[in-house]
């Protein structure tokens, strides 16, 4: 059976805190399009408080270790985007059965957790798709990656077609006005710009893909 490792969720994050740093004035350009220009400072609080952190963290089980990752983003981060991506990984992790230090999680597990992260941000977000935020990336992808698991494709090539999924969503973000967020006070204006956000979210998503198993 198709395992992804305790390593996967350690790199995972590894792999986000050089992203952050990375795409940190990229994510920052987008929001000064239609938000307070600080999208790609704030991941970059939040993952440096990570980095400083990790590894003291690494040796508790997936289910901990994502708790602490969302929990130093949900206090370090002033945004919207710190909550809302805090209570992603804070919950990340729920849906792993196992709990020993060094055991990963099957396939469908990571399904499980996926769709249990993104459920926490409507919740907190009280938001859907359509809104101009992450979650018409995030949605559209999760959504994808069960229905393609289900329908047999092999996971690495399930999780590919989430990711452009959710890059297609991402495009989405373009054509609408938002009704959520900061890009809210703009109306029209927000029209022909990328949410932030969501931008975010499917570069993030490519990481839990890239650092897969073949
Ligand atoms: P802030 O808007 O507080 O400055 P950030 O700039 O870090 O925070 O993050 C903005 C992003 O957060 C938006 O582009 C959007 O994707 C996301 N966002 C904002 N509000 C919501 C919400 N209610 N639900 C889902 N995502 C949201
Ligand atoms: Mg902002
Ligand atoms: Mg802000």
């Amino acid at each position: 059976e198709y395992m992804l490792s305790k390593d996967y969720f350690v790199q995972v994050i590894r792999d986000l805190i050089v992203l952050a740093e990375d795409r940190k004035e990229y994510f920052t350009d987008l929001d000064s399009a239609i938000g307070d220009g600080d999208h790609g400072i704030n991941l970059s609080i939040g993952f440096r408080e990570v980095n400083k952190n990790i590894e003291d963290w690494k040796g508790l089980s997936v289910r901990d270790f994502y708790n602490k990752v969302g929990t130093a983003l949900l206090d370090k981060v002033g945004g919207s985007s710190g909550p809302l991506y805090g209570s992603f990984f804070m919950k990340f992790g729920l849906p792993i059965k196992t709990k020993g230090p060094d055991e990963g999680a099957t396939f469908e597990e990571f399904i499980a957790m996926m769709e249990k992260g993104v459920e926490i941000i409507k919740k907190r977000g009280k938001s859907t798709t359509g809104e101009k935020t992450m979650l018409d990336t995030f949605v559209p992808a999760v959504e994808t990656l069960r229905k393609e698991y289900e329908g047999g494709t092999p996971a690495k090539e399930a999780m590919e077609k989430a990711v452009e999924a959710g890059k297609a969503g991402l495009e989405s973000t373009r054509n609408i006005v938002a009704t959520k967020g900061r890009a809210m006070r703009l109306g029209e204006r927000a029209i022909g710009h990328l949410d932030p956000g969501a931008a975010s979210a499917a570069e993030i998503l490519e990481v839990f893909y890239k650092d897969m198993p073949n």
